[in-house]
This record gives structure tokens, C-alpha cells and sequence, in this order.
């Protein structure tokens, strides 16, 4: 069962998305060579609680860290430590954000530096994938009208989309109904209605489609050791179109 928000459930999601943007922003300005994705954890967990707020990731199944900082071919759930940040990475960064019990949730791809032009693609094509996808975010489109524009944007740069991992409902709780695969045809699966809300994210690999987990039961790498990337939105279907939560790309 999918929920829908009442117009006062998407402000309260909103808020915390409002936090989120801005601790993106901020990791972001850190994400430097040199810097550790534990230095990144930190500075993250203590922003989010200085906004009255609580990192959702961490205790999530046991999960150690405050956000997730997935470098190069990791595609998500890394775990944050003395990884360091050298010129020519990419930083997957995903952060989730629980203010007075609403959830939102968003992730970015984030270059170190000057990067290779086919990362630089791969970067600019995931995040093209996923604006195409919240644009469909409307009453009245299903549920696979959003992989359809995921999957179709990122094929025809010649990237693969990840079949296995997925995008979520969500609310109170980080992950809910529907599932939302960033592949398959157009029209089909749940019909979207006015204040559903749903997390976006286009996971996308240079290479191959397969992934695997590494043995510490969390990181996931691009099976072919090709860069990986991954952004992610929470986005509303409202009367007005699609809004997106967590804009951390703007301003
Ligand atoms: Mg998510």
C-alpha cells in the first residue's frame, strides 16, 4: 500500500529535506584530496543534530556511519573511514535525514578535483537520468514511467543502469511502498497520486550491469571495477507537478 501525504506531512518532509540539502551542500564543500570520508561523517552527523535532526542511516540495520560515502567504482552503502579523497575520484555521498519523524532522503555523485572526461559523463548523464525521472513525478503517470526515463537516458549514452538495487517510497519511515527500478517499459505499475512521495536513484555503472558486496556485508562495487555513480532525490507529486524535498543542487 502506497501512502499519500497531506499537504502538512510534505511541509514537515520538506524540512527535513531542507536540512538535507544543506548538509549535501556542505559535505560537498569539503569533499577535498586529502580528506577522509570519516571527516566527512562526522561534520555530517554533527550538522544534522545541530538542526534538531537524526542521521536515519545511522543503527540502520546496524549500519555504523551517519551517511554513506561510496568512492569511484563503490556504487552505494560504503561505510565512512579512513578512505582519503585524492584528485581524479568521485564521492558518492548519500545522506538521510529524520527531523521530527519525517524522513528525506538524497544522495550525489561529487568529483574530486578535475576528473576524466568519460566520468565526467557518467556523472552528468546519471544526474540528467534522474531529473527526467522526478519530471514524471505527476498524478496520473505509473510508478514505470520513472525507470522508463531513467533507463532510456542512460542507455543511450552507452552506461549501464543497475537492475538490482532500487529506488523507494517514502515517510515516516525511510523505506516504504513502492519499489521503483530504474529500468523496464513505460506505463505500467502503480498508478502515481497527488502526495505520494517517493526517493529517486538512478544507480549507474560506466561498464557492466552486475554488482557485487564486499565482505563487510555493506559496500557495493561495480562488478568490472568500472566508476559508479548515484543521485537521488526525494520528490512529491503535488497539483502543481513534482517537488523535489531535498534540493541540494541549488543555491
Ligand atoms: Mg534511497
Amino acid at each position: 500500500m502506497i501512502t499519500r501525504k497531506t499537504d502538512e506531512q510534505i511541509e514537515l518532509m520538506a524540512a527535513a529535506g531542507k536540512v538535507h540539502a544543506r548538509c549535501m551542500q556542505l559535505v560537498r564543500k569539503k569533499c577535498r584530496a586529502g580528506v577522509t570520508t570519516a571527516e566527512l561523517d562526522e561534520a555530517a552527523e554533527k550538522f544534522i543534530r545541530s538542526q534538531g535532526g537524526v542521521p536515519t542511516f545511522k543503527g540502520f540495520r546496524g549500519f555504523p556511519g551517519s551517511i554513506c560515502a561510496s568512492p569511484n567504482a563503490m556504487v552505494v552503502h560504503g561505510i565512512p573511514g579512513p578512505y582519503t579523497l585524492e584528485k581524479g575520484d568521485i564521492l558518492s555521498v548519500d545522506i538521510g535525514v529524520t527531523l521530527n519523524g519525517w524522513v528525506a532522503d538524497g544522495a550525489s555523485t561529487i568529483a574530486i578535483g578535475e576528473i576524466d572526461e568519460t566520468t565526467r559523463r557518467l556523472l552528468d548523464v546519471t544526474k540528467e537520468s534522474l531529473d527526467l525521472a522526478a519530471a514524471q513525478m505527476v498524478p496520473g503517470n505509473r510508478v514505470s514511467d520513472l525507470s522508463n526515463a531513467v533507463q532510456t537516458h542512460v542507455e543511450a549514452a552507452g552506461f549501464s543502469v543497475i537492475k538490482t538495487l532500487v529506488g523507494h517510497g517514502i515517510g515516516q519511515e525511510m523505506h516504504e511502498a513502492p519499489q521503483i527500478p530504474n529500468y523496464g517499459p513505460p506505463g505500467k505499475g502503480p498508478e502515481i497520486e497527488e502526495g505520494m512521495v517517493f526517493a529517486i536513484e538512478p544507480m549507474v555503472n560506466v561498464g557492466v550491469a552486475g554488482i557485487f558486496m564486499d565482505d563487510d556485508g555493506w559496500s557495493v562495487y561495480s562488478e568490472d571495477g568500472s566508476m559508479a555513480a548515484h543521485f537521488e532525490y526525494t520528490v512529491a507529486a503535488t497539483a502543481d507537478g513534482p517537488r523535489i524535498l531535498t534540493p541540494w543542487d541549488e543555491g
